[in-house]
C-alpha cells in the first residue's frame, strides 16, 4: 500500500531496522544491513529506510556516505506525520543523496503543565510513511540516547548544556511557553551536531522556530543551510498539525475561524491597509468570534526579528496562536509590502480542488 497515493512519488513502504539492543514497541524486530554504498556516488537506491536508535550508528552511516561525497539532507520532527511533514521530505528528497528524518518527542521543550504525555505518536505508521517518501534513515532515539544522564522528572537533573537564543524567544509563543525555545534550539543543534546535514528542513508553520534555528545557526557558524518550506493547509484551510488528532470534531470545527481570521487579514491588507495595530484588531476580532475558541495572542512582528511592528514594511509576519479545548494551536501568515504593494503568503492548500494560499497584487 501506498500511503502517499494522492502523490506520484516512489512508493517504498517497507523499512529495514539497524540498531542496538531491543527495539520500541512499534518497530520491527528485524536487524538487518546498512545503507548500500556500492555505488561511488548519487543518490542511494534503498528498498526499504533504515531505523536507527542509536547515535553512534547514524554517525557511522552518515560518515560512510558523506565520505563518498554523497550529501545528507535532514528533516528533525517530532512525528504523528501528516502532509506538512511529508512536504519537508518531498523537499530534501529532491536535493539530497541520502534523506535523514529524526522523530524525537524532545522534553526539553515540554512545560510541566503542558501536553508532552499527550503528544499523538505513531512510531510504525511514521516510519512506513517516511518510507513511502524514499526517506533513507529515520532515526528515532530514545530520551536516554539524546540526553545521557538527564532526569526530566520534577526533581530530576536538567542537561547542564543547553542552548540558548535571546531576543527571539521572549515574545509570541515564548511568553505562554517559557523555556521552550531553548529546548527547541538545544535538540536542534545536538541533532545537527549528530546528523551533519549540508541542508536542513523546517515548515514556516512553525515561523518562530524557524526564525529561531536561523539565528541559532548564524551565531553559531553551524554548516548547515536551512531550507523554510511552505505552510501545509487541510483543505478547510486549518493549518496541518500532529496536535489536530487532538481536538473533538465540534473543536476541530470551531479550530477553522483561527483561519478565517488570518484570511481577513489578507483581505484588507489587500484592500491597503498598513496599519499593524488595525490588521492585528482585525485578526483577533474574527478568532474571538468562536466561543470554544481562547486567543491566546495576535501580532503583526518583523519576520526575522520579530519585534512588534507598527506599520506594515517588508518581511511581515502575522502569527497567532490560540487554545480550542486543551489543544494549543498556531498558524500565520507572511506579508512582503514594499513601495509596489502587498503579497500575501498563507501557504498552499492540499485540497486537489481547493484554493491555493498565495494571493498576490502589485
Ligand atoms: P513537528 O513534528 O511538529 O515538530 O514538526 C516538524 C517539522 O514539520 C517542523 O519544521 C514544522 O514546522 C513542520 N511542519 C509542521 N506542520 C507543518 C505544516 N502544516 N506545514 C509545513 N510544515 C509543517
Amino acid at each position: 500500500m501506498c500511503a502517499a497515493a494522492p502523490y506520484n512519488y516512489n512508493c517504498r513502504n517497507h523499512y529495514r531496522r539497524l540498531s542496538s539492543p531491543a527495539p520500541r514497541e512499534g518497530l520491527e524486530r528485524k536487524v538487518v544491513a546498512a545503507l548500500d554504498l556500492s555505488a561511488s556516488k548519487g543518490p542511494i537506491v534503498v528498498e526499504r529506510a533504515v531505523v536507527l536508535e542509536r547515535v553512534g550508528d547514524l554517525r557511522a552511516q552518515l560518515d560512510a556516505a558523506r565520505a563518498q561525497g554523497r550529501t545528507v539532507g535532514f528533516v528533525p520532527t517530532m512525528g504523528a506525520f501528516h502532509d506538512g511533514h511529508r512536504s519537508l521530505m518531498r523537499a530534501a528528497r529532491a536535493r539530497h543523496d541520502v534523506v535523514v528524518v529524526s522523530l524525537f518527542v524532545n522534553p526539553l521543550q515540554f512545560g510541566p503543565a503542558e501536553d508532552l504525555d499527550r503528544y499523538p505518536k505513531d512510531l510504525a505508521g511514521d516510519v512506513a510513511g517516511a518510507a513511502a517518501e524514499g526517506v533513507d534513515i529515520v532515526f528515532a532515539p530514545p530520551v536516554e540516547e539524546m540526553y545521557p544522564g538527564t532526569d526530566f522528572s520534577p526533581d530530576g537533573a536538567p542537561p547542564l548544556t543547553t542552548v540558548s537564543v535571546a531576543g527571539l524567544t521572549g515574545g509570541l509563543c515564548g511568553s505562554a511557553r517559557p523555556g521552550h525555545f531553548d529546548g527547541v534550539a538545544t535538540v536542534v543543534a545536538k541533532l545537527f551536531g549528530i546528523v551533519g546535514p549540508s541542508t536542513a528542513y523546517f515548515g514556516k508553520k512553525d515561523a518562530q522556530q524557524l526564525a529561531v534555528v536561523r539565528r541559532l545557526v548564524a551565531d553559531l557558524c553551524l554548516p548547515v543551510e536551512i531550507v523554510g518550506c511552505p505552510l501545509v493547509r487541510e483543505a478547510d484551510g486549518m493549518a496541518m498539525s500532529s496536535r489536530n488528532r487532538n481536538l473533538s470534531p465540534a473543536e476541530r470545527e470551531a479550530a477553522t475561524v483561527i483561519h478565517r481570521g488570518l484570511q481577513t487579514g489578507a483581505d484588507v491588507v489587500m484592500a491597503g491597509e498598513r496599519d499593524a495595530g488595525k490588521l492585528r484588531r482585525v485578526v483577533a476580532n474574527v478568532l474571538t468570534t468562536e466561543p470554544l475558541v481562547r486567543l491566546e495572542y495576535a501580532e503583526v512582528v518583523a519576520a526575522d526579528t520579530l519585534s512588534p511592528l507598527e506599520v506594515l514594511d517588508g518581511e511581515v509576519l502575522v502569527a497567532v496562536a490560540a487554545r480550542v479545548g486543551d489543544v494549543r494551536l498556531i498558524d500565520n501568515m507572511t506579508v512582503r509590502v514594499d513601495g509596489r504593494g502587498a503579497v500575501v503568503d498563507l501557504g498552499v492548500n492540499v485540497a486537489p480542488t481547493g484554493e491555493g494560499g498565495l494571493c498576490a497584487a502589485r
